[in-house]
């Protein structure tokens, strides 16, 4: 009973249980998550740490880490684990809850990069620069940082003023819907 209490967080974040609980349970520590993660180096946990942290309940530690924020969500980690472990399906759902309860650290830069992210993916079913960058630079006050290198990607056509709906959108927004999120 005692255990079960612990994989609530104090602002109600949950961590997996079920079957996700079941598979990263068979998580022994090999490290080979952590050995191909190309955001390792900047990770105050790594991966295997924040899969063994999940399994021992420690919802505080992961919420409060660096790492959560960090994570590309690139899956390499999932395609090296020999149990089949990939550790953004254990990420996602701490990321998702923390912003439905404004829990923990969502308003620092990478929080509000992957929420506004989320939002314009949501809006024109894929990825549209510019208003990404617009919707960050509102959110976050940085209006004038990255200047120069804005300007190069512009002019190498990296950055377009007008958005390309994806065909799929309407699929993209049922998912958003599915899955619950703002
Ligand atoms: S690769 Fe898999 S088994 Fe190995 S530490 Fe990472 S999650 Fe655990
Ligand atoms: S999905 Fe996240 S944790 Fe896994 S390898 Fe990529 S960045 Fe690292």
């Amino acid at each position: 009973m005692q255990e079960s209490s612990m994989r609530v967080s104090a602002g109600g974040v949950k961590l997996p249980s079920g079957e996700l609980a079941s598979i990263l349970n068979q998580c022994f520590q090999c490290g080979k998550c952590s050995a191909g993660c190309p955001v390792a180096p900047e990770m105050d946990l790594l991966p295997h740490q924040l899969v063994r942290l999940a399994v021992l309940g420690r919802a505080e530690t992961i919420i409060a880490s660096k790492s959560i924020w960090l994570c590309l969500t690139c899956h390499t980690c999932g395609a090296r684990c020999p149990n089949g472990i990939d550790v953004p399906t254990l990420l996602d759902p701490i990321r998702h809850q923390m912003f439905q309860q404004s829990y923990g650290d969502t308003k620092s830069p990478v929080p509000m990069f992957h929420n506004v992210f989320m939002k314009n993916v949501r809006m024109f079913g894929r990825v549209h620069e510019l208003s990404l960058i617009g919707m960050y630079k509102m959110k976050t006050g940085t209006y004038f940082d990255d200047m120069e290198l804005g300007m190069q990607m512009f002019k190498k056509g990296k950055i377009h003023l007008i958005p390309h709906w994806a065909a799929s959108r309407s699929e993209v927004k049922d998912l958003f819907k599915k899955s619950s999120m703002k």
